[in-house]
């Protein structure tokens, strides 16, 4: 063999396990496209329904798979629907509304079933006019209308079989729960017409249903905004109520625990109010159960002021009775204050001469001894008695005896300092008090004293009558208590009368 032949034997094996390897490659590939074809048809059927943003995308998938069969042209189909589905998740409403416009395009140009077409248009006419503003509705009536894709055959059964699904379709939406009850008697008159179904005015039983939609949905839209106006307006009447209802509590200051309750009523009222409103659907029942419940608020916060009312003018009345009580009996206080006071003096003052009684001076005796003792401040007591008294009662009668008496009083009083104090002790007997004064200073002023009464010459009846008067004086000292004090200055006394009277001794 020469060399150029076993070359080219080498080249041509070389050529051989080459093509050979491409074959295989080239039918392993077509092999997998296949797969990949049936498995992804088959995964479009099953996905079908479970999402309906989804659906067209599916049947896009679908429809493309079945029409174009070429490895190029498979490449081209999953690149386009995965693109779609990169973007799926990112999808808002208004995105898929825009979307859909190209859908309907493309829905369209592929549809070789006329009433199907006309539907479509239909349908788009409803797309564009905006009367169609919810993706999800949009979304499930194409899939309605592209349902039956496989059917080759355009026969009239066919055709009636894609007619009902619409039809029961457009039946579900207008039999939803979505549908008020104003609503409703529309509803079943289209759900009616759509059931009897003559095929001949099908599309304009579609078109019907589709524009009671839409104007149910408004209606819908309208319907919020007046629930929105009208809670608002609820909202600022429990506002006012919730205020009413604090002033009330306040106004009362809160006293009585019934006002108190007025707030567990009104508050447990709202909350009652707040659970309806928050599991209520439709605006007329809530109106109407708003209504009733703010009656009811209303009606216990009237209640409460009636309450209030009637509990404030019978506390005014209890008030004006109290004060009333109040005045009379501080009247009676005053005068009664007064009588004690009158019995208290008159109790302390001697009836006949008007000068502080024995009861006073054992008072004032205990002041001036316990003040004596606090301080060491001299302090002397003087005992007086007027000479042979009895001769005067005797001789001129008790009256004139009375009005020596009341004389000699005036005269004592009008020696004493405004600290000093004089009583009658009893009969013709009269003690003084002089505090801050040593018995050498008591007996400069009982001299005084007793030497005025014996000048004076009393007059009675138009004689002249001589008196005079002994004192006997002490000065507190060590181990003195008032009856000790008071028995020293007596002894004084009976020394005077002992020497010959008329005279004062210290004693
Ligand atoms: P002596 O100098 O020893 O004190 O003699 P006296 O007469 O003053 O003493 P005596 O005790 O004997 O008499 C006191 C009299 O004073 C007796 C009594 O009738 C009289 N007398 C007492 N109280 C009153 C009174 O209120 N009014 C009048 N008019 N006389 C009275
Ligand atoms: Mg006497
Ligand atoms: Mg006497």
């Amino acid at each position: 063999m020469s060399a150029s032949n076993s070359e080219t034997k080498l080249w041509k094996e070389r050529y051989e396990k080459l093509a050979a390897e491409l074959d295989n490659s080239s039918s392993f590939g077509q092999q997998n496209i296949a797969t990949c074809r049936r498995v992804l048809t088959r995964l479009s059927r099953a996905a079908k329904g479970f999402d309906a943003r989804l659906d067209p995308h599916l049947i896009y998938l679908r429809k493309e798979l079945k029409e174009h069969d070429s490895n190029h042209d498979f490449l081209q189909i999953i690149e386009t629907f995965s693109d779609k589905l990169l973007h799926y998740e990112d999808d808002s409403d208004e995105d898929l509304l825009q979307d859909a416009g190209l859908l309907f395009d493309f829905l369209i140009s592929q549809e070789k079933n006329e009433n199907k077409v006309r539907a479509f248009i239909l349908l788009r006419e409803q797309y564009e006019m905006k009367e169609l503003d919810d993706a999800q509705e949009l979304i499930k009536l194409l899939t309605v209308l592209s349902l039956r894709d496989d059917d080759k055959e355009e026969d009239k059964s066919a055709l009636h079989g894609a007619n009902l699904e619409i039809s029961e379709q457009l039946i579900e939406l207008l039999q939803g729960d979505e549908i008020s009850d104003i609503s409703h008697e529309q509803a079943e008159v289209v759900i009616n017409m759509l059931k009897e179904g003559a095929s001949g005015n099908f599309y304009e039983n579609v078109s019907a249903a589709l524009v009671l939609l839409q104007s149910i949905k408004k209606q819908d839209c309208l319907e919020k905004q007046s629930m929105d106006s009208f809670l608002d307006n609820i909202a600022q009447k429990l506002v006012g109520l919730a205020k009413n209802a604090e002033d009330v509590v306040a106004h009362t200051g809160g006293t009585f625990n019934k006002y108190d309750n007025l707030d567990t009523d009104v508050a447990e009222s709202m909350a009652g109010l707040q659970k309806k409103v928050s599991i209520a659907t439709n605006l007329e029942p809530l109106k109407s159960v708003m209504q009733i419940e703010l009656e009811k608020i209303g009606k216990k916060i009237k209640l409460h002021k009636q309450e209030i009312k009637l509990d404030q003018s019978e506390s005014d009345k209890q008030l004006a009775l109290m004060t009333s009580e109040i005045e009379v009996m501080r009247t009676k206080t005053i005068e009664l204050t007064a009588n004690l006071e009158r019995v208290t003096r008159q109790s302390l003052t001697d009836t006949l001469t008007k000068l502080p009684n024995r009861l006073a001076y054992s008072q004032r005796l205990d002041e001036e001894f316990s003040r004596w003792k606090r301080y060491h401040t001299p302090l002397c007591l003087l005992v007086w008695d007027i000479d042979f008294f009895k001769k005067i009662n005797d001789g001129y009668g008790h009256k004139a005896g009375d009005k020596v008496l009341i004389m000699m009083g005036k005269i004592l009083q009008k020696y004493c300092r405004e600290t000093d104090f004089v009583a009658r002790f009893g009969g013709e007997e009269f003690v003084m008090l002089l505090p801050n004064t040593q018995s050498s200073a008591a007996l400069v002023l009982a001299n005084k004293v007793r030497q005025r009464i014996e000048g004076i010459g009393f007059n009675y009846s138009g004689k002249s009558l001589k008196i005079t008067i002994s004192c006997g004086i002490a000065e507190a000292k060590a181990g003195n208590n008032q009856e000790s004090l008071f028995e020293r200055a007596d002894k004084g006394l009976y020394a005077a009368k002992g020497n010959g009277r008329n005279q004062c001794i210290i004693a």
